[in-house]
């Protein structure tokens, strides 16, 4: 009879778990009042998309929608493709007035609250509408990896990682403020390397640890080192056979000029850049990513550090040579990328905050529908995926965002009003 009942209890269990699993492949239909179109940079009205577990598998005008089918209306609001942050650093959060926030990191918060702490932040960019970043070091001994799997198998939350691993460096990397007795702490931190061999090696052993794209730094800001044209050009060429994309922390003209040189795919910063640089980025298509600051972002910041100057004055000038830059890139057909390069604690959600890239870009006199381009398609596109990301197209991936209001006519303050996201499937936000 226990053997009967037993056999019963596994019965209707299976017929559980199979009634589940049917019920789960039911799909979902979403209704979009209007459709951000990011490969065309346009909006469409009223269509509607239709998901089956973690991909859109039809979107049009003319879905029929089963009598019982699973309906989320937004159609008073705009959805687009899950955003993409192409420049963070979830492991990292320095305070504005510490003097030596990085020392601080590799010497006293060690790997295990580290990642927990880059966990809790990897959800507030989630919430805020990313569903993919592209962390770029500063984040240990590839705690990236670490986070990336957790996020993938559902022990935490948070938006799809593309991930680095430590930056590849010459020596000192960018921590600076270090006694030369403590320099080794920084080989946690870095891939620092001394010649081709280590370039060449440096690269492997980021493959092997699961990074999906290398970082270098072509000039080690704030510190005074860089690399030679020679091992950058050994650590892309060594990055290209294994199909990963190089980009380059590169601040000055001569470091992004050797960088280009040498075969990097992106630029990270490059606050100055000639003209001439720029049209051989455009030449050889290599796509920029200005990391620059919103002005509600500096005001936070002079807040936070009690500036007494003439905080306009400074603003301005500091604003006017991003946009000055940015202008030049645009004009020079350089592809424009989004990322936010968010490090700093702002005391808001560090999501929301490196939400104020797209305020700024907007700010340097970017068009709102090319802001979302950069932040959709064209950052999935430097990855080779814009069949699967920052696009709403049969085959994608089901990462969806909705927001509120007029993104063409009141971008700043749509952009922020993030009612819907959904990602992987699954929906993260959901409000009135
Ligand atoms: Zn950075």
């Amino acid at each position: 009879m226990k053997k009967l009942l037993c056999s019963v209890f596994l019965i209707t269990m299976i017929l559980n778990l199979y009634a589940q699993s049917n019920q789960e492949k039911e799909p979902t239909f979403i209704k979009a009042g209007k459709l951000f179109d990011s490969e065309h940079g346009t909006i469409l009205v009223n269509y509607i998309i239709k998901i089956e577990n973690n991909k859109i598998t039809e979107i049009g005008k003319n879905i029929t929608i089963p009598k019982n089918g699973k309906v989320i209306d937004l159609s008073d609001y705009t959805v687009l493709p899950g955003l993409i942050d192409g420049h963070t650093h979830l492991m990292t959060l320095d305070d504005l007035n510490d003097d030596y926030p990085m020392a601080q990191k590799v010497l006293f918060e060690g790997d295990a609250l580290r990642v927990l702490r880059g966990a809790n932040r990897a959800k507030t960019w989630l919430e805020a509408g990313f569903t993919t970043v592209r962390d770029l070091g500063d984040s240990g001994p590839f705690l990236d990896v670490a986070l990336k799997r957790a996020i993938n198998e559902g022990t935490t939350v948070g938006p799809r990682m593309f991930v680095s691993g430590p930056i590849i460096t010459s020596e000192g990397g960018q921590v600076f403020g270090l006694l030369k007795s403590e320099r080794g702490v920084i080989k946690d931190e870095y891939t620092i390397i001394k010649n081709v061999d280590d370039a060449i090696n440096a690269v492997r052993i980021h493959v092997n640890y699961g990074a999906d794209l290398i970082k270098i730094c072509a000039n080690n800001s704030p510190n005074n080192t860089s690399l030679t044209i020679d091992e950058m050009k050994a650590i892309v060429k060594m990055a290209h056979r294994y199909n990963r994309k190089v980009t380059a922390h590169a601040t000055y003209d001569m470091a992004v000029w050797e960088a280009v040189n040498a075969g990097v795919d992106g630029i990270e910063h490059g606050y100055q850049i000639s003209d001439t640089t720029l049209t051989l980025m455009a030449k050889k298509g290599v796509a920029l990513i200005p990391t620059d600051i919103s002005k509600p972002l500096y005001h936070k910041a002079y807040d936070i550090l009690d500036y007494q100057g003439d905080r306009d004055a400074a603003i301005k000038s500091i604003k006017d040579n991003y946009q000055d830059r940015l202008q030049r890139a645009i004009k020079a057909g350089v592809t424009i990328l989004t990322g936010s390069d968010n490090y700093i604690d702002f005391k808001m959600p560090q999501g929301e905050a490196a939400k104020n890239i797209l305020i700024s870009y907007e700010e340097e006199g970017m068009k709102p529908f090319n802001i979302l381009q950069s932040s959709t398609y064209l950052s999935a596109k430097f990855m080779g995926k814009e069949d699967e990301l920052g696009i709403l197209k049969e085959g994608a991936y089901a990462d969806i965002i909705a927001v509120k209001g007029d993104l063409e006519h009141d971008f700043s303050n749509t952009i922020f009003n993030v009612v819907f996201v959904m990602k992987n499937g699954e929906i993260y936000v959901e409000k009135e």
